[in-house]
This record gives structure tokens, C-alpha cells and sequence, in this order.
């Protein structure tokens, strides 16, 4: 199905299946470390810097709007502790942005 939505959801963690891992070790990964100098908020601005400006990590993600996807909702699993938290991470970056692609294609 078209996707029309995007979720975020836990990576590797039991009962939680159908995402695609946005984690580490590929061109969706955040390549942004936190630690000295950067905070976690700082490795999300980072990202969606880099986001905006690669045509290539862009590419990647446009990629999963041609995906079939169960109910039309792409799933992004991401292992990092901020979806456990709730709070924004690189997955927030890549959801905003595909989301920005389902209203432009309409
Ligand atoms: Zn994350």
C-alpha cells in the first residue's frame, strides 16, 4: 500500500517487527556520535543538516515511499534511547521529511 504515514518505533526490542532499522552502519544511520562536543539535540541539528544537504542520504529515504507498507504506515525502528524516552533523534529527521514527500506527491 502507498504510504501516507510514518511512525516511529523501537529497534531490537522483542514483539516490535515490520520497520525498517534507520540505526548505525548505513547511509540512514546517523553518522553523529553524542559525546563531547555533542549533545544528543546537537548529533539531531547535525542530521538534519546533512539530511538537507545530500541529495544521496535524500535519495535513500525516498526510497521507502516506494516500499510496500502494511496499512500505508513506514515504520522507522531506531535503536538509539530517545525513542524510548520520546524524544526527537535522527528518525524524527527522516520521519519529517518523508512526510514532507507524501504531502508534495499528494
Ligand atoms: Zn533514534
Amino acid at each position: 500500500m502507498t504510504p501516507t504515514r510514518v511512525e516511529i518505533v523501537p529497534a531490537r526490542r522483542r514483539g516490535v517487527t515490520g520497520y525498517v532499522n534507520v540505526g548505525r552502519g548505513w547511509r540512514l544511520g546517523n553518522p553523529f556520535v553524542v559525546g563531547d562536543p555533542l549533545n544528543a539535540a546537537d548529533c539531531v541539528t547535525a542530521y538534519r543538516l546533512m539530511l538537507s544537504l545530500s541529495p544521496d542520504v535524500q535519495a535513500e529515504a525516498r526510497k521507502l515511499l516506494d516500499r510496500e507498507w502494511p496499512d500505508g504506515v513506514i515504520r522507522l525502528g531506531c535503536p538509539c534511547n530517545g525513542v524510548e524516552k520520546g524524544q526527537p533523534c535522527h528518525a524524527t529527521v527522516i520521519k519529517e521529511y518523508l512526510e514532507a514527500e507524501i504531502a508534495r506527491r499528494g
